[in-house]
């Protein structure tokens, strides 16, 4: 029964020229998440709106669940269109939508007219009149309530008239491509595919990379992260996946640094790495899943011993958020199931039985020095080796 869509979006601080720059990638990613959708589609600016008109029949579910995952949409709003013709056929359009929209005829409503038809007969304060007068005539049982009402009679008339009541919300934020590059340190846990997504609705594209470890990781385990990548980026559009092979490195770790400061030396060359690649592919920042406390490479202590190596803001959007609430996130967004697949992870095959929660940066720097002969080379084929896969859905 709906023909279009009203899409609209909030961030009230963006403004003039940004402002135009944010409709046009917001407009650009609509059109994105529709090529993923039966049917055609016309995407219209209009006036700090954005419309979306079927060119044909289309699936309703399989498009709002499109929709929904562009960042930077707020609400969608199903409308039903109707030929302008007078007065009269408005009238009777409105209590046709009231009528099959709820057939359930107990609640309060009012009316709002929006009318962009400046030559349309009555102005906006008497067409909401009018129409909520028709409306409560054909279903005597309804009120009209204009400080809360529970439904309202959106009206708008323009070349056509477009009618809704209901508004979608979608996932908020900026769309993506309007707040530069970032690249995300991607592990088949629960944490990281929600930090990319929370990143990427604040309108960061994102790049990945993983540090794979075969043959202590396996194939399915990569493949776990390239099939997260791919849920990310229903959000963040294609991912370009950066596989780096990380045994050598995992390794000689092992071999020649104390075990339980493992976890604390393997992160900080992973940062060290993912930010080589950062550079090269012109991110401003890194992207971790880390939250504080969570783990004991997460403590304060640790968390300053891994920052230590890098010298690009690391940004990490769970910081502040208990497991379950990450968790819930990452239903939202239908990450969690896939995340919960029980592939092993290098860090949990290397994993020392009691790690440091406490790391001394100096100690873990000495026992860096333990690396010294060859490690600056493993580090430059690890970078060099890495290989790219691209994620999209
Ligand atoms: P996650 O659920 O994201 O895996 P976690 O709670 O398991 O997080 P750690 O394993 O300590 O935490 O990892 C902390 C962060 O380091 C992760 O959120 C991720 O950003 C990064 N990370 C860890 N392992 C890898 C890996 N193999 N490849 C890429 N990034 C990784
Ligand atoms: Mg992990």
């Amino acid at each position: 029964m709906f023909q279009a869509f009203l899409i609209k979006f909030a961030e009230i601080g963006v403004k003039g020229k940004n402002r135009d720059l944010f409709e046009a990638a917001l407009a650009q990613q609509i059109k994105y998440a529709l090529r993923r959708c039966e049917g055609q589609f016309a995407v219209r600016r209009n006036r700090g709106r954005i419309y979306i008109e079927a060119l044909s029949d289309f699936d309703f579910e399989e498009t709002v669940e499109n929709l929904k995952t562009v960042c930077g949409i707020s609400s969608i709003c199903p409308m039903v269109q109707q030929q302008e013709d007078g007065v009269e056929k408005l009238c009777r359009d409105v209590v046709a939508f009231v009528d099959t929209q709820y057939p359930d005829k107990q609640f309060s409503f009012k009316v709002d007219v929006r009318r962009a038809q400046k030559n349309f007969p009555l102005n906006s304060m008497e067409l909401n009149a009018l129409l909520g007068e028709k409306i409560l005539d054909a279903f005597p049982q309804l009120r009209v309530d204009v400080h809360d009402p529970d439904v309202w009679i959106h009206v708008e008339v323009r070349e056509k008239v477009y009618l809704y009541s209901t508004e979608i919300p979608g996932p908020g934020g900026m769309p993506v491509g309007t707040n530069g590059k970032a690249m995300l340190l991607l592990s088949g846990g629960i944490d990281s595919p929600v930090a990319g997504y929370m990143v990427a609705k604040r309108g960061v594209k994102i790049d990945a990379v993983y540090f794979h470890a075969p043959p202590y990781t396996s194939e399915r385990a990569k493949q776990k992260v390239v099939d997260l990548a791919r849920l990310v980026a229903r959000y963040s559009g294609p991912i370009y996946l950066h596989v780096v092979n990380f045994t050598e490195i995992q390794l000689a770790i092992y071999e020649k640094c104390p075990h339980d400061e493992l976890t604390i030396i393997m992160r900080r060359y992973m940062m060290r790495i993912a930010e080589q690649i950062a550079k090269k592919t012109d991110c401003l920042g890194l992207v971790t899943g880390e939250s504080i406390g969570q783990v004991a490479s997460q403590t304060m202590q640790s968390l300053a011993v891994t920052n230590e190596v890098c010298t690009m803001p690391v940004y990490r959007p769970c910081i502040g958020l208990d497991k379950q609430e990450i968790v819930e996130i990452a239903e939202k967004i239908g990450t969690y199931e896939t995340s919960i697949l029980p592939f092993e992870d290098c860090c949990t095959i290397f994993v020392a039985k009691h790690p440091v929660t406490k790391p001394n940066p100096g100690v873990i720097r000495r026992h860096e020095e333990n690396l010294r002969d060859g490690i600056d080379e493993m580090v430059q084929q690890a970078v060099e080796t890495a290989e790219l896969i691209v994620a999209e859905v």
